[in-house]
Order: structure tokens, then C-alpha cells, then sequence
């Protein structure tokens, strides 16, 4: 029986083809935990502070704060700000800390991989943990036949590309600057939150299948759905940082492809430089060799990076261009309370709001 074999013979069976169970992850990497619980306590604090806000707002009162962090959840606003932003020379401030966001997650691709994935990102937190949980359960990964995981893997990317063409190609510039202003995307925010506490049946089905998905196949929505986990992955390609296997050091034992979450074949590589690695260094973390498994920078830079300094570098990046967009006032939305109260005293169901490129019956 295949799980009966050894992590090595696991590795080194032809098995590609099929429906394989992997060897289970061993000790997690206990520096990256401690930043996703900080990320995810972060986004809790901000979710909180948000439903109080919009609460508030219901009944008229106006003394609370929106907090800017929530437009982290609007990534389409962010992918037409972006594109505003380098046609017109203008940062949009109807959601500007979403855009923040997008470019500081993109310059995390360019500079460590796929890391806000797996260090940041809360549903790729909650991905890992219900593929902990699964693996608790069942001491198993199950790894889906390469034809169907590639098949699959390819979905993510016509996400992206339907996005992609919607927003640079099928809209001009001109409806471009007119989405931005419109009240929809004014109270894109406040319509998510409702679309999450008034789940509709459908809604409540597709979240249920794609947990239950998640928690068979190991970070199932991350692997084959996610269009933002798919951008970052093809600029992650250009990452200055990447983990490197030094052949001499390594005794082949296969325990970083074991415990690799992205089921890349670290002990056979001299280089990852796959657009699945998501930099969660559980492969550098869990090589026995001191000096087989390191993350390396541009070839001018000697030294490795230790994963404590990664670890620093994604949070300072990350967390760091946050504070410096709020220094420099490109934080904080423009549209003011009073309009925003307004507008949820008369109801956000009217057609103005209800449909994305719909052209603004007011401003
Ligand atoms: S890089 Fe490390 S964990 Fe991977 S095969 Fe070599 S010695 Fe083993
Ligand atoms: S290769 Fe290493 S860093 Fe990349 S996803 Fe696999 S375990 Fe994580």
C-alpha cells in the first residue's frame, strides 16, 4: 500500500498520475503561526470596527471611524484604481487604502514570492487550518492525479483572465473614472458587509461546498480558485528572493517535499521558482541540513535570508507601506460620513446600486 511506505519511497514512487496520499507536514513552522494569528487578529480587530461603525451609521450615529483596512476586501475597486491610477496620473481616494493594499501585496510578489499568501492572507490562514485539521483526522494529504490538479489549477487563471479582460480591456478609460465615483462603489464596503450578515441561500451552499472542498482537498480554493492567489503567483516569477537548494549539503531524505503544502519537488530542485511556492519556508524550516535548504536573494547578496529576517521583511514591507500611505494622507477614503449616512438612510437597493459599470445617477 503506498501510505505504508517510507516518506522517501513516497517521494520516489511514479506516482504522478494518480491519486496519490502524501506524507503529513511535520512541525510547523512556528514563526510563520505567530505572524497569521497577528494578521488574523488584525482583520478581526478591523472586521469588529467596521460592523460597530456601519451599525452606528444605521441608527445616525456618526462619531465612529470607518477603518480604511476593510478595502483590502475590495479588489476589483483596487484592479480599476490601479488602472486609473497609471492612465490618468490620479490616486483615486474613494477607496485608497485598497489600492495600497494591492500594490504593497503585489511588491510582496516581487520581492518574496507568493508570501502574503501564507503569511497574511486570512483565507489562506484558514485554508492551512483546515488542512491541519484534515490532516489530524486522517494523517493523510490527498493529492488529486496531475491531469485533474493542473485542469484544475488552470481555473484560477480564467478567473483572472475574465477579471483582467473586463477591466483593461472591455472598459475604456472614461468608464473606468466614472465606476470609481459611482455609488455603488462608494458603498462596495458596506454592500459586502451586508452580502456576508444576509448570506442567501445559494451563498450559503457554495461557501458550505468549498469549505468541505478545502478541508478534503488541502487549500483547494487557494490551489484552483483564487484570481488574486494566480496574479501574485505570475509576479512572484520576477521575486528577487526564492528558496535554493544546495545539492552538495543535501542527503536527499525528501522531507521538504513532504512537508512542501504546494506539492512542489523542492529535493529535485536546485531553484524553486514555481508559481505555487508561496514562501512559507516549511521547507527550509523542516530540512535537517543546515546548509541544504536556504533563501537566497539577487546573486549580489552573499548571504542567505534567514527566515526570521524574511519573516520581518513581510511584515515591515506589508505593515510598513501601510503606515506610510497613512503618514502621507493616501489612506483614508474622501467620501465623507455625512454622505455615506445619507445614503444609508435612503437604502442602498436602488439601481444605482446594484450593478457594477452601471452609469452614476449621481455624485
Ligand atoms: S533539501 Fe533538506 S529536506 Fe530537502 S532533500 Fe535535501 S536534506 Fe532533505
Ligand atoms: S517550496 Fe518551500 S516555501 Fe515554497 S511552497 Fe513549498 S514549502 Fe513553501
Amino acid at each position: 500500500m503506498f501510505w505504508n511506505k517510507t516518506a522517501e519511497e513516497k517521494q520516489n514512487t511514479k506516482s504522478r498520475c494518480k491519486m496519490v496520499f502524501q506524507s503529513p507536514p511535520r512541525a510547523p513552522f512556528r514563526l510563520r503561526t505567530g505572524v497569521q494569528i497577528f494578521s488574523i487578529g488584525t482583520i478581526l480587530l478591523i472586521g469588529w470596527q467596521f460592523i460597530t461603525w456601519v451599525h452606528g451609521l444605521e441608527n445616525g450615529i456618526t462619531t465612529g471611524t470607518r477603518p480604511p483596512g476593510v478595502e483590502g476586501f475590495l479588489p476589483i475597486s483596487a484592479l480599476m484604481s490601479l488602472r486609473h491610477w497609471y492612465e490618468s496620473g490620479e490616486f483615486s481616494m474613494i477607496h485608497p487604502a485598497g489600492l495600497v493594499i494591492l500594490c504593497l501585496i503585489l511588491l510582496t510578489g516581487l520581492l518574496l514570492k507568493k508570501a502574503f499568501c501564507s503569511w497574511l492572507c486570512p483565507v489562506g490562514a484558514f485554508a492551512e487550518f483546515l488542512a491541519r485539521l484534515s490532516h489530524r483526522l486522517f494523517r493523510r494529504r490527498l493529492k488529486l492525479p496531475v491531469w485533474l490538479d493542473y485542469s484544475l489549477m488552470s481555473l484560477k487563471y480564467l478567473l483572472l483572465l475574465f477579471f483582467g479582460y473586463a477591466i483593461f480591456v472591455t472598459m475604456t478609460k472614461l468608464e473606468i473614472s466614472e465606476f470609481l465615483v459611482t455609488p455603488y462603489n462608494k458603498v462596495a464596503d458596506i454592500k459586502m458587509l451586508y452580502f456576508f450578515t444576509d448570506l442567501s441561500t445559494t451563498s450559503i451552499w457554495v461557501l458550505s461546498i468549498l469549505t468541505i472542498l478545502s478541508f478534503v482537498l488541502p487549500y483547494f480554493w487557494c490551489r484552483y480558485l483564487c484570481p488574486y492567489g494566480a496574479l501574485i503567483g505570475l509576479v512572484s516569477l520576477f521575486s528577487i528572493t526564492r528558496v535554493k537548494r544546495h545539492e552538495a549539503d543535501c542527503t536527499n531524505c525528501g522531507k521538504c517535499a513532504a512537508v512542501c503544502p504546494s506539492f512542489l519537488a523542492v529535493d529535485l530542485k536546485t531553484a524553486v521558482n514555481s508559481v505555487e511556492c508561496t514562501g512559507c519556508l516549511e521547507c527550509v524550516a523542516n530540512c535537517p541540513e543546515d546548509e541544504a535548504l536556504q533563501v537566497r536573494g539577487p546573486r549580489f547578496f552573499q548571504n542567505r535570508v534567514k527566515p526570521v529576517v524574511f519573516a520581518v521583511l513581510v511584515l515591515g514591507l506589508f505593515y510598513g507601506g501601510i503606515q506610510i500611505a497613512r503618514i502621507s494622507g493616501y489612506w483614508r477614503s474622501n467620501v465623507s460620513q455625512a454622505e455615506l449616512v445619507d445614503r444609508i438612510e435612503k437604502g442602498l437597493e436602488g439601481p444605482e446600486y446594484d450593478h457594477v459599470g452601471r452609469p452614476p445617477s449621481d455624485k
